[in-house]
């Protein structure tokens, strides 16, 4: 265990294990089509990669980066478009694929903007969920794991850009958040 975490909440098993679950339902759900899977930035990306490896049917891949909390652990609320789609998403069946779900603001402002573009079909897809701390309506498709109020790192997820790599999911020491 990498020695800034204080607790592991998810193996590299469980992970593995629970994005092939997912890659199966999504692969059954869809069947006969092609979706183009969203990934947000960053936090998404390492789930993103697994999961499309696990999907059977035909996937394009497209990335949106919107505003997220920097080194704070809040959400502020305020949603911003850092870099938009490269593709148009009229008419095809979208998946947004996100890391987690927290007061859900976030995918809320994504859904309501991407739903203006006329998809085909817009679901979710998130690896984990905070529905303790739910301040949007959001309720994602797939989910992974819900998951108790915890800072979580690894796997993607960051603190102050780090811990990305890591992988497992994990609680962070407490004296590690004064340090940065
Ligand atoms: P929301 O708008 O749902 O509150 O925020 C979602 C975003 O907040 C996630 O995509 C992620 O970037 C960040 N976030 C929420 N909870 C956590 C957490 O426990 N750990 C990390 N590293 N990021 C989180």
């Amino acid at each position: 265990m990498h020695s800034d975490l204080r607790e592991i909440m998810l193996t590299e098993e469980q992970i593995s294990g629970k994005v092939k679950e997912l890659a199966g339902r999504i692969s059954e759900d869809y069947q006969g089509n092609s979706i183009l899977v969203v990934g947000i930035l960053k936090g998404a990306v390492i789930f993103l990669a697994d999961l499309v490896r696990n999907i059977t049917i035909p996937v394009s891949i497209d990335f949106i980066a919107v505003s997220s909390y920097g080194k704070a652990s809040e959400s502020s609320g305020v949603v911003q478009i850092l870099k938009d789609l490269d593709q148009i998403i009229e008419g095809r069946h979208v998946l947004v694929v996100e890391d987690i779900v927290d007061t859900g603001l976030t995918l809320k402002y994504l859904l309501e903007n991407l739903s203006t573009r006329k998809p085909a079909s817009l679901k979710i897809c998130t690896l984990l969920d905070k529905p303790t701390r739910r301040k949007a309506d959001v309720v994602p498709d797939y989910n992974g794991f819900t998951i108790p109020d915890e800072f979580v790192v690894g796997y993607g997820l960051d603190y102050a850009e780090k811990y990305r790599n890591l992988r497992e999911i994990g609680v962070l020491k407490p004296e590690i958040y004064s340090k940065i």
